[in-house]
């Protein structure tokens, strides 16, 4: 009787590996065809002043969306992509595509702050890193200060030497950079003052502690003062509460994202939620049109 119930408990614990392996293995195939076959898109979610609520800049988030697999998180497919290698592909697709939605808000005149790219430790692996995106933004003509590269701190501090010299020359270009889910890894701070970086993004496990753990909560305030006192601009990502919100904002941190504000919406969404014309640009243009 124990045999037959260890033999299926067996059975059942091998089904589970195998069909967590045939997943891997499908969205792996998937994943080379689906830059080509146009299923990937990007969310932009807003990061908002935390005392006036005004949208400060965005982050952009790839969506997997595959007609037979549905949606599949990045959290899934991003750890696989880099793996396999697709997330060099990947990652110039994701940029190219921030720079073309870039260009349209702008020729519509809107006014758009930064908009945030994520990459992959494993983009730094590619010594031309700073080179390609460069020629990315230039071949589509938008202005480096536009955009923020983020690179989570498990990543950064990884490989040092190599990640380095990369950012400061991703600096040297103009865009701005951004250490991701800080606070996360557990690593020394030492590296902090030798990146040469301009935003600092509190991990979520912190912010969503912090109303009911006095040590996250400690431990926040402590990162928004040394981020201050290096002049970096500080996020809180991961809010969810109106608590956590005025916990933040009594800590003076910068700039909030989180779904208490909203989550990643669609390009037509933030527009019409978030963006405003510039009206002069706008008149000029009405004019022009008056003209002709
Ligand atoms: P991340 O860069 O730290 O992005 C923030 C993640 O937190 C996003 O998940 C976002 O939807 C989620 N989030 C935002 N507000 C809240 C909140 O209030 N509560 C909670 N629980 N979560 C919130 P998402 O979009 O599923 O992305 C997961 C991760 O996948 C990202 O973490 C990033 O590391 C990676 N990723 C996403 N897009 C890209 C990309 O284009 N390239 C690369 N290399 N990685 C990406
Ligand atoms: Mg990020
Ligand atoms: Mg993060
Ligand atoms: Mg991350």
């Amino acid at each position: 009787y124990q045999a037959k119930i260890q033999n299926g408990g067996y059975q059942f614990f091998n089904e589970s590996i195998s069909s967590t392996f045939l997943r891997k293995l499908d969205l792996e195939n998937e994943l080379r065809w689906a830059i080509a076959k146009n299923q990937f898109t990007l969310h932009y979610q807003p990061q908002v002043s935390s005392e006036t609520g005004h949208m400060k800049g965005m982050e952009a988030l790839i969506r997997w969306n595959h007609p037979t697999l549905g949606p599949v998180s990045p959290g899934e497919f991003i750890p696989i992509a880099e793996e396999t290698g697709t997330i060099m592909d990947i990652g110039k697709w994701v940029l190219k595509e921030v720079c073309l939605q870039l260009n349209r808000w702008l020729s519509a005149s809107f006014i758009v702050p930064s908009i945030a790219v994520n990459l992959s430790a494993r983009q730094f692996l590619a010594p031309d890193l700073a080179s390609s995106i460069h020629d990315i933004v230039y071949q589509t003509c938008c202005d480096p200060q536009h955009i923020v590269i983020e690179i989570t701190e498990s990543s950064s501090m990884h490989d040092i030497e190599s990640v380095l010299p990369i950012l400061h020359e991703l600096k040297s270009f103009g865009f701005q950079i951004a250490i991701d889910d800080f606070g996360k890894g557990y690593s020394a701070l030492g590296y902090i003052k030798q990146f040469p970086i301009d935003i600092l993004k509190i991990d979520k496990s912190f912010v969503q502690e912090l109303t009911s753990d006095t040590k996250s909560a400690v431990l926040t305030k402590a990162i928004i003062d040394m981020s201050h006192g290096m002049d970096l601009r500080v996020i809180a990502e991961g809010v969810e509460t109106l608590e956590q919100l005025d916990c933040l904002r009594t800590m003076n941190c910068d700039m909030i994202q989180g779904y208490f504000i909203d989550p990643a919406l669609s390009a037509e969404q933030l527009e019409t939620l978030y963006l405003t014309k510039d009206e002069q640009i706008s008149c000029q243009q009405s004019s022009l049109a008056a003209l002709s």
